[in-house]
């Protein structure tokens, strides 16, 4: 994956005087072992970065306002050591705008019975001194993920880890830019919103440049680029012999690459995190990009078909969430349903744009009708997504607040092979079974477009919510569609009353 940021976390420890200069240096020594021992670990996608203890309201003030300021810190891990009162703490958590992950663990795993004193109790009591710092976070209203247990276990570090991968993508949205080619497909309704609020809520900006800026950027790529990207097709994949160099349409593969060389320069000149299309307005371009958006989604580039630029940023963020993790990430789409009681299926595809990076095995490319649009026929590749647990997520503006929307599926291989159907295709069985979850998420108004991820699970999206601090509805194993519509209900209250609760 290409464009993606590597961010660093401050890692910040509290403390207070109280105890004596020799204990603050052993509170600041053990912390840095804990820091060392963590970036060793080999678990952790982001690099923690020790920072002096912190004792004082001016320091953390200042801390946390050079947290603001650095570009490359994209989140703090706090936790304390010690007791450290918390109205310390009230000037600098209200001013801090970067993602907080409360961290409460201790330096030593296991209790020395006997012998421990008041010295060690003195030192070593996070038990009540991470309360106190929960105190405040729960008083002020400030959002955090808060993590238990010792920072060597593996589970913990775990959760660490898919918490800093939350804050890679959060890091990359703050600012990103996502552009879209035309407007959105004519009288859908749940891939408009507002793109004001977005911005304001998400950190992103969406704009539209007109396609014939696109077509003047494909009109820049040179023959012989063209041609050394062909080859790459053909070393790469499985290409159809009629799209190959001396077949009768290798002039259709030669389209395509333009296409994806064009796109990219475009992107890479606007330093774009992600675009959207739509069939509906191509105009000076002879078909619409398939071949070339699954290419730059493999890349790490967010995308969602006619007009979706929410899908196309959830689609980015868990491209960038995942992007040290195996197992694929798409723009994914809920197309057709197996019906039948023996095994009831969701068959997800879209008319050519599934990402790559989900096939279960070499894509071959191909080149048919689209069936819509009235253009000339499109390359695409055409796979199967492999089998494994996944989800789909979904990101709709309900008008008073997004809402984010996940459900657990699992992937299996089709029964049945699909000669008529060249696009990427996946089958899953939705969790806890197919009645009740297309309920819920119907009733939750999720959008037919899904970020779709085998590598991001819904720990990331539950953290992203709780950074962003908008509404997530979750779909799983546990899912009973009357307590499911009793929480949309609640979150409808919860979050019209939400602006008003802050920093009571
Ligand atoms: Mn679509």
């Amino acid at each position: 994956m290409k464009n993606v940021p590597t961010p660093e976390i401050w890692f910040i420890t509290g403390s207070q005087h109280l105890y004596g200069e020799a204990a603050l240096k052993q509170v600041a020594a053990n912390s840095s072992k804990i820091v060392e021992a963590l970036n060793a670990s080999g678990r952790l996608p982001l690099k923690l970065v020790f920072k002096p203890v912190l004792t004082r309201p001016e320091e953390i003030r200042a801390l946390c306002l050079e947290a603001n300021g650095a570009a490359n810190c994209a989140g703090l891990a706090i936790w304390c050591h010690t007791f450290s009162p918390s109205k310390m703490w009230i000037n600098g958590l209200i001013q801090l705008r970067k993602p907080v992950l409360h961290f409460a663990t201790q330096y030593n795993r296991d209790l020395p019975w006997s012998e421990i004193d008041m010295d060690f109790m003195n030192l070593n009591q996070a038990a009540h001194g991470d309360r106190e710092h929960g105190f405040i976070h729960t008083r002020l209203r400030l959002p955090r993920k808060v993590v238990v247990g010792h920072w060597s276990d593996e589970a913990v570090q775990d959760r660490v880890a898919a918490w800093m991968r939350v804050t890679r993508a959060w890091s990359d949205w703050q600012g990103g830019k996502i552009v879209r080619f035309g407007d959105n497909m004519r009288y859908v309704a749940v891939t408009e919103g507002d793109k004001v609020a977005a911005e304001a809520k998400f950190g992103f900006s969406v704009n539209t440049h007109g396609v014939g800026d696109l077509v003047a950027a494909l009109g820049e790529v040179r023959d012989a680029e063209v041609t050394a990207l062909c080859s790459e097709y053909e070393e790469l994949y499985h290409v159809a012999p009629v799209l190959c160099k001396g077949g009768d349409r290798h002039d259709v593969l030669r389209y395509n690459a333009r296409q994806e060389l064009g796109l990219r320069a475009f992107l890479e000149a606007g330093n774009f995190i992600g675009f959207s299309d739509t069939f509906e307005d191509l105009h000076g371009l002879t078909q619409l990009p398939g071949l070339a958006v699954q290419r730059l989604m493999a890349d790490g580039y967010g995308f969602a078909g006619e007009g979706d630029w929410k899908t196309a940023a959830i689609v980015r963020a868990m491209k960038v969430m995942s992007a040290d993790l195996p197992g694929g990430t798409s723009f994914m789409e809920d197309y057709t349903y197996e019906l039948n009681p023996a095994g009831q299926l969701v068959l997800g595809s879209h008319m050519l744009e599934v990402c790559p990076s989900i096939a279960a095995g070499k894509p071959a490319i191909e080149v048919h009708p689209l069936g819509i649009g009235g253009k000339d026929d499109p390359a695409r590749f055409v796979f199967d997504a492999h089998p494994g647990a996944a989800i789909n997520v979904a990101m709709m503006d309900l008008g008073n607040r997004f809402r984010l929307l996940v459900n657990e599926v699992d992937v299996i291989a089709p029964s049945q092979p699909l000669p008529k159907l060249p696009v990427a295709r996946a089958v899953w069985k939705c969790r806890p079974d197919l009645k009740t979850a297309v309920a819920a998420w119907i009733y939750a108004g999720g959008t037919h477009h899904t970020g779709f991820s085998y590598a991001v699970t819904t720990e990331y999206i539950e953290d992203l919510a709780e950074i962003a601090g908008v509404e997530v509805a979750v779909i799983d194993a546990e899912t009973r569609l009357r307590e499911f519509k009793q929480q949309l209900r609640n979150d409808e209250i919860y979050y019209h009353l939400a602006p008003g609760l802050g920093r009571l």
